[in-house]
């Protein structure tokens, strides 16, 4: 059925130009929400307070993403994913293993093959470069005739029941229907907002590096449990000079993580192969050191008057499992759908009533995420005896139980519940 125009257009008028959406932060989950929007033909501005290019260089930000297979749709969709610079590692096998530093593995670890997960299933994930995503939006937010793109550049905003209007400090006014905050953790607009937040703060800190090893990792990532914190170890695609080259993602309590970053090259190489195992043969850290504090945080509600709140403005958990992205992708996924149904529909998209159903939609989904990671880590990253002995029995019986693996395996891909 031909679609109807968008209710406006975006033009210069006088110092205002008028979108139906303003996404203010253009960050992994506010970059592809404006291009997914845009892709409908949905006029849409997006405004970023750093300059956009400088994102793309390696020495930004150091992490590597495990994307899920519903995330990698959303990029496709959004035309994302044919502009990843190089191509992403799938992830074909996990082990999770529970032991002590200088043991590879206790006598329970759990194998998962993506090929057990049953019908439907391709690799667990896909390993892109925080970096390598930011080339690719950079690429396309700029090649879309739909989107409006204002960075650097600081954005003040009005809103009330008619509209929003977003001041973009050296350029014009965004006249709009809708604001979505996607300013990451520290969301200024959430915060003029009065949104109250939940915080955890964990003592812990995720040290983030790339390591080239001797042996090569088979598309096999490693979860290894240790009582200060998961050590991960995840698959890369080869890089020039590293033929085997994998991501490290070990969260330590903050003392002594400090203390691992001080080490020399050869020393922080050997505290990194007692964690490992052999497995891999000879490990060598390659290219910058990371460290980022951990904390949790979720926001009591996700919208205000023509204001709506995505990814990691809304909710942050521990990495432990590597779903915070994921998460921001499965709001962008919702949200995406609910405004297109309203733009095309001839509705409007900062409707109380429809922002309610994005958060009806995500608010429970992304809390039972944020406990389940918060349980995951205070499970594992303990000596408690009692604790040990009651998760290794529930290893074991994921171990015997067929089916309830292939659920633990749907999940990780984001084949069951909602994607
Ligand atoms: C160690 C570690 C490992 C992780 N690994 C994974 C993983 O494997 N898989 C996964 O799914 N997730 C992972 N995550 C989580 C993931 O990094 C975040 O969930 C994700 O970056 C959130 O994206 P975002 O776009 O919401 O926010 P951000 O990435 O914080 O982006 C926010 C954007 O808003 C802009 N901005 C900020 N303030 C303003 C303002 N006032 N005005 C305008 N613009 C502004 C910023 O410049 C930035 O571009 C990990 C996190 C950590 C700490």
């Amino acid at each position: 059925m031909p679609r109807p125009p968008p209710t406006s257009t975006l033009g210069a008028m006088s110092g205002t130009i008028h979108a139906d959406i303003c996404v203010v932060g253009a960050g992994p989950v506010g970059g592809t929400l404006a291009c997914r929007l845009a892709a409908e033909g949905i006029s849409t501005a997006i405004v970023d307070r750093a300059p956009l290019p400088p994102m793309e260089h390696p020495a930004f930000d150091g992490r590597a993403y495990a994307i899920a297979a519903g995330s990698r749709r959303l990029l496709e969709a959004a035309g994302l994913w044919e502009k990843l610079p190089d191509p992403p590692c799938p992830i074909l096998g996990i082990r999770v293993s529970d032991g002590r530093v200088g043991q590879a593995a206790s006598p329970l670890f759990l194998h998962f093959d993506h090929t057990e997960a049953g019908e439907g299933a391709g690799p667990f994930g896909w390993m892109v470069e925080a970096r390598a995503l930011r080339v690719a939006l950079n690429a396309h937010l700029h090649a879309l005739p739909a989107l409006s793109v204002f960075a650097p550049a600081e954005a003040r905003v009005e809103r009330d029941g008619a509209g929003a209007r977003v001041h973009v400090a050296g350029g014009p006014t965004v006249a709009c229907k809708l604001v979505v905050a996607a300013e990451g953790r520290n969301s200024p607009l959430r915060e003029a907002a009065r949104i109250p937040v939940s915080r955890f703060a964990y003592r812990q800190t995720g040290l983030v590096f790339a390591i080239s090893h001797e042996r090569p990792h088979g598309s096999t990532a490693l979860e290894h449990f240790l009582p200060s914190g998961p050590f991960a170890q995840l698959p890369m695609s080869p890089t020039e000079g590293a033929p085997h080259v994998s991501a490290v993602v070990w969260t330590e309590l903050t003392p002594v993580a400090h203390h691992m970053l001080r080490l020399d090259d050869a020393a922080l190489g050997r505290e990194i192969a007692r964690r490992l195992g052999p497995h891999l043969g000879a490990v060598r850290v390659i290219g910058r050191r990371w460290h980022y504090g951990l904390s949790a945080m979720h926001a009591h509600r996700y919208h205000d008057t023509r204001l709506v709140l995505v990814g990691d403005a809304a909710h942050g958990i521990h990495p432990i499992a590597g779903q915070g992205l994921n998460l921001g992708f499965r709001d962008v996924q919702a949200l995406s759908r609910l405004l297109t149904e309203a733009v095309w529909g001839g509705g409007d998209p900062g409707d109380p009533a429809l922002l309610a159903r994005y958060q009806a939609a995500r608010r429970p989904a992304n809390l039972a995420m944020l406990a389940a990671t918060d349980a995951l880590d205070r499970l594992f990253s303990t000596d408690n005896l009692l604790l040990r002995a009651a998760r290794d029995v529930g290893i074991a019986a994921v171990h015997r139980l067929p089916p309830l693996k292939r659920a633990f395996m749907r999940a990780a891909m984001g084949l069951s519940g909602a994607a």
